[in-house]
């Protein structure tokens, strides 16, 4: 079990593979307001960086589910290099309909609401891990100037406009869930460069270890396209944020 090739390639070297950078990540553990020993859920954790550094930074407990074996393996090296691995673990496999036995006082999915098929299925799961008081955790983009065209969401790599809201309609469609959303850190510009253009490097180091790879013509083709195609879409028209709800 694994998730598309492409994905360990172009980002085997990120710890965190969303816009948010380390200071990002810090400024949303610290708004938490999470107590020593709070037990923190996160489905798609990838490479483990939110859990590892908030069981250092935070004192919390963590478990994380990712399919990703490369992530999946970088976040308990990652862990171990922390000195956190008593704190945290980490299970590869599918957080499909994942709920934890013991209910979490944060449960979070950060970039991968996919999971549970949507903002909404993703909240409705989460929702069966958490603690009465707790605080679920969505990672999710919105469009920070709408695209004038469905050729330019294509660009953003959306399927059409109406496959993301603007901040003011998401933040209002959780509370037609009927959550409350009680705190939010959004990406910047360049939190955006750190995610994307890191992958840049990366191709091209990959590329010239693996000329014969059957993947190289792909990756080839994405390394010379992706800087033009990123700067004129996704850097200007697409946000992304972490927001934390709690259930009214
Ligand atoms: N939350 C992490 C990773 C976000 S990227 C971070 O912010 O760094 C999306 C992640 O979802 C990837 O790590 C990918 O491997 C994982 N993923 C995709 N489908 C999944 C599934 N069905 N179950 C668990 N993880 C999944």
């Amino acid at each position: 079990m694994d998730i598309p090739r492409i994905f360990n390639i172009t980002e085997s070297a990120h710890r965190i593979h969303n816009p948010f950078t380390p200071e990002k990540l810090a400024t949303l553990g610290a708004a938490l307001r999470m107590e020593k020993g709070t037990r923190v859920l996160d489905l798609g954790s990838g490479s483990g960086e939110m859990l590892c550094t908030w069981a250092r930074d935070y004192g919390i407990i963590g478990t994380g589910i990712d399919m990703s074996q490369l992530f999946s393996n970088q976040a308990k090296l990652r862990a171990e290099e922390l000195g956190v691995a008593e704190q945290v673990q980490f299970i590869h496999g599918d957080a499909a309909g994942y709920v934890s036995d013991d209910k979490v006082g944060v449960a979070a999915c950060v970039g991968a609401t996919w999971i549970g098929g949507g903002v909404a299925g993703t909240i409705e799961l989460l929702a069966q891990s958490l603690r009465a008081g707790g605080i679920i955790l969505i990672g999710e983009p919105h469009w920070r100037q709408l695209p004038p065209t469905d050729d330019v969401a294509k660009g953003c790599l959306a399927n059409s406009i109406s496959d993301f809201l603007m901040l003011p309609e998401l933040l209002a469609s959780f509370g037609r869930l009927g959550y409350d959303v009680v705190e939010m850190v959004l990406a910047d510009q360049d939190g955006w460069d750190r995610y994307e253009a890191a992958k840049w490097l990366t191709m091209r180091r990959w590329l010239e270890a693996n000329p014969d790879d059957e993947l190289a013509i792909e990756v080839r083709a994405q390394l010379t396209s992706e800087p033009q195609r990123y700067a004129s879409n996704t850097r200007e028209y697409l946000g992304w944020g972490v927001f934390a709800l709690m259930p009214r």
